[in-house]
């Protein structure tokens, strides 16, 4: 049955989150308190970059399904009520600043009826939602009994369309009151995935909240063990990369998120692993979870080992000379530049003195927001002229299908350090390129 449903907080996640609720058949009514974010949806023009996006607002909106609202009380009528704002790491602390989600849940409470769910979507700290249910409740109409559901998000950006609709998993965390008939109006919303036989997975709030974190967790984990041996391969002179495929042969192990590289970023994995470590110091558990922190640190020196391998082939020293950098983006397919390598690794070169053109198919203007500072192009060209080192640190389609003969026509030196292991060495040298890799052999 089609339900009237609200998503609030319409950035990478909820914008995706409110269009794929519509196209399900669901009646949406976006709320965001970014007054512009909401007329550009409005008018069928997605602030972010996500594939697909675009077409799919294109067929939803016609169909009067999806509405976009700065107030809150505009999303009174829906049945279920979706929390999708943003909990960033807070200012100068490893912990999540979740205001965001504490502000919309109190605000939303006293238009709350009896019969509606509130749904949180965003990644917190375990305990936020038991927190959450009890200062709702003490703003809710008198006889109003809050239900609220943590069911966290797993999407992928660049593939969220798709995660969306078609996840690997559902994840309900219900309050063992109401479960019944919060698991009920889930599966109402979520009928059409769980017809093609998605599997879901009910439990309590704290598992829930826990599974997002840990999911994140291991994924960090695994992309910092790679680079581990990364820096290993490096000092003995092995090559990461068929190491990589070799382990991952291993069907125990899997070869995905073993790509080495310049490592994690964006808006989840670097702030979820602190603000993990974070809460489980507060619940007396750090000692679990120290091993994150060495997590990050080896992603930290992945990024100081690609602007050192780029000082290294320029001699020295970076000052005046013209580096490229290819990407912006944290990751290929997005325009989210939310702690990226790619822009740290830029920053730090042009910190070192160095002339640095950054290039980037989609995320040139946050990229441009988030660095002022910083030189940045769509024109792959004109980028590449003159360059004297081009360092890869995003893995684009565009810079995998490059044709490195016609690249090395106008570069000023054609040395190429591949900071995601994502061209091809062959080819690459073929074509004259002197082609140095993160945890892989000079040659
Ligand atoms: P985002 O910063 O892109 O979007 C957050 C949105 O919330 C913004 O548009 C902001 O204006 C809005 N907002 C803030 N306060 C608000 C309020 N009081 N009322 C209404 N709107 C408000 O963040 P995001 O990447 O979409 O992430 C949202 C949450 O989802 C985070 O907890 C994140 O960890 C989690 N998550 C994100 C992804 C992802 O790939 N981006 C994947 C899974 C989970």
């Amino acid at each position: 049955m089609a339900l009237t449903v609200s998503v609030i907080g319409i950035g990478y996640l909820g914008s995706v989150h409110a269009a794929c609720m519509a196209d399900l058949g669901h009646t949406v009514i976006a709320v965001d308190v970014d007054a512009e974010k909401i007329a550009a949806l409005a008018g069928g023009h997605s602030p972010i970059y996500e594939p697909g996006l675009d077409e799919l607002l294109a067929r939803v909106l016609p169909t009067g399904r999806l509405t976009f609202t700065t107030e809150l009380a505009d999303a009174a009528a829906a049945d279920v009520h979706f929390i999708c704002v943003g909990t960033p790491q807070r200012e100068g602390e490893p912990a999540a600043d979740v205001s965001a989600v504490f502000a919309v849940g109190e605000g939303l409470a006293p238009y709350l009826r009896g019969d509606a769910l509130v749904v949180g979507k965003s990644t917190v700290p375990v305990g936020t939602a038991a927190a959450l249910r009890a200062r709702m409740q003490q703003r809710a109409l008198e006889g109003v009994s809050v239900r609220l559901a943590w069911n966290p998000e797993f999407l992928q950006e660049g593939h969220a369309i798709t995660d969306t609709v078609s996840p690997n998993r559902f994840v309900y965390g219900v309050d063992p009151r109401t479960r019944d008939a919060d698991v009920a109006l889930l599966d109402e919303v979520y009928a059409v995935p769980l017809s093609a036989g998605m599997p879901r997975i009910v439990t309590d709030y704290a598992t829930a909240e826990l599974v997002k974190v840990a999911a994140n967790a291991f994924l960090a984990t695994k992309i910092s063990f790679i680079n581990a041996m990364s820096e290993v391969c490096e000092a003995a002179g092995g090559d990461v990369v068929a190491l990589a495929d070799a382990i991952g042969a291993d069907e125990r192990i899997g070869r995905a998120f073993l790509g080495a590289g310049v490592g994690f970023g964006g808006g989840c994995l670097p702030k979820d692993i602190r603000a993990f470590m974070a809460r489980a110091g507060e619940l007396g558990a750090d000692q679990a979870l120290t091993f994150l922190r060495e997590v990050d640190a080896i992603n930290f020196r992945r990024r100081s080992r690609m602007v050192d391998l780029a000082r290294e082939e320029l001699g020295g020293s970076l000052r005046d000379r013209r580096v490229t950098v290819l990407g912006a983006a944290f990751k290929p397919d997005s325009d989210d530049v939310r702690d990226s390598p790619a822009l740290d690794v830029a920053q730090a070169c042009r910190s070192a003195g160095a002339k640095v053109v950054v290039h980037d198919p989609k995320a040139v203007g946050t990229a441009r927001a988030a660095h002022p500072l910083l030189e940045c192009t769509e024109d792959l060209e004109a980028a590449l002229r003159g360059a004297e080192i081009v360092l890869l640190l995003t893995a684009w389609r565009q810079y995998r299908d490059m044709d490195p003969g016609w690249a090395v026509t106008l570069v000023e030196t054609p040395t190429v350090v591949d900071g995601r292991n994502a061209l091809d060495v062959g080819s690459w040298r073929a074509a004259g390129w002197r082609y140095r890799a993160l945890g892989r052999p000079t040659i």
